[in-house]
């Protein structure tokens, strides 16, 4: 199943061509305050949207004619894993030993989520260059502390589209990825048991036509079982927490104008505009052509 949300917080599930509203028969408040439904509709799932008649209600909409928001706006947290491929590695100059295995994770801010539909504001920071990464976001359905990674599939709900954006530099790195729209997802979220072997999952990113990025999950460092044991080591991880994989070689600047397509096999495709103009001056980033970058 395709979920998605979309024309200000309304929960559907694409079928073809179109999308079936499935705010009513959920009885979602799309206006509501905060915007918890997808996280109420993914610890529900099974006893509600999953046995839901869908093909029976009428309420359908054009895919093409929606605005795609966030799937899930407000998480309890989103985690990111840096480093976890071995070439991106190589790529941003890492030491041997700073890998995912040796370094952790790290949070972005929910604030930073925003959807298909959203562009990319990029801050003023004139002298600094500001990064795509292509990443596979994991969507937790079932809430586990020290989940075994024998039983970390079980805990997964689904899957969907990420890019972590990010700041190049040396500063902390939570700040320089935490802006907002610095990190959308989506399309939709695709439930976990339409994607074939997740341990082998495709996906490729481009800047306007030029291909950047090209990887598969095979070989991530530290495997998405091994994400889910070692950040429910730490904490307790609940329905609707993200889970940003890391990304592969071939990260690089965008500015404005620039559209941003990332397609991952079996769970969906994006494109996103990138704006500028986005305000956010700090001193922290004055331009410092800094040496160290991640
Ligand atoms: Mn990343």
């Amino acid at each position: 199943m395709k979920i998605v949300r979309f024309n200000g917080g309304r929960i559907g599930v694409v079928k073809g061509e179109n999308i079936v509203d499935v705010t009513d028969a959920l009885g979602v408040d799309p206006a509501a305050w905060p915007p918890i439904a997808m996280v109420n509709v993914i610890a529900d799932y099974e006893r509600k949207l999953k046995n839901l008649d869908v093909g029976s209600l009428n309420a359908t909409i054009p895919f093409a004619s929606a605005k795609l928001e966030t799937p899930v706006p407000w998480p309890n947290k989103v985690i990111a894993f840096p480093v976890n491929y071995h070439k991106h590695a190589v790529e941003m100059n890492s030491p041997d030993s700073y890998r995912a295995n040796t370094q952790g994770f790290f949070l972005k801010p929910c604030s930073s989520l925003s959807g298909a539909s959203d562009p990319i504001v990029l801050p003023d920071l004139p002298g600094r260059e500001i990064h795509h990464e292509c990443e596979i976001a994991i969507v937790i359905g079932k809430e586990g502390r020290m989940i075994s990674e024998k039983d970390a599939y079980d805990h997964i709900f689904g899957y969907a589209c990420l890019l972590d954006i990010v700041v190049r530099g040396s500063e902390e790195r939570v700040m320089r990825k935490a802006y907002d729209t610095f990190c959308p997802v989506g399309p939709y979220i695709t439930t976990k048991d339409e994607i074939p072997d997740p341990r082998a999952i495709g996906m490729k990113l481009w800047v306007n036509d030029e291909l950047r990025q090209h990887a598969n999950t095979r070989d991530l460092v530290v495997d998405i079982p091994g994400m889910i044991a070692m950040a429910s080591s730490v904490m307790t991880l609940y329905p609707g927490d993200i889970i940003a994989s890391g990304t592969p070689e071939g990260v690089g600047p965008i500015v404005a104008g620039d559209k941003v397509r990332i397609a991952i096999e079996n769970v969906g495709e994006m494109t996103v505009d990138v704006v500028g103009n986005g305000g956010g001056y700090t001193p922290v980033f004055v331009d410092k052509r800094t040496t160290v970058k991640s």
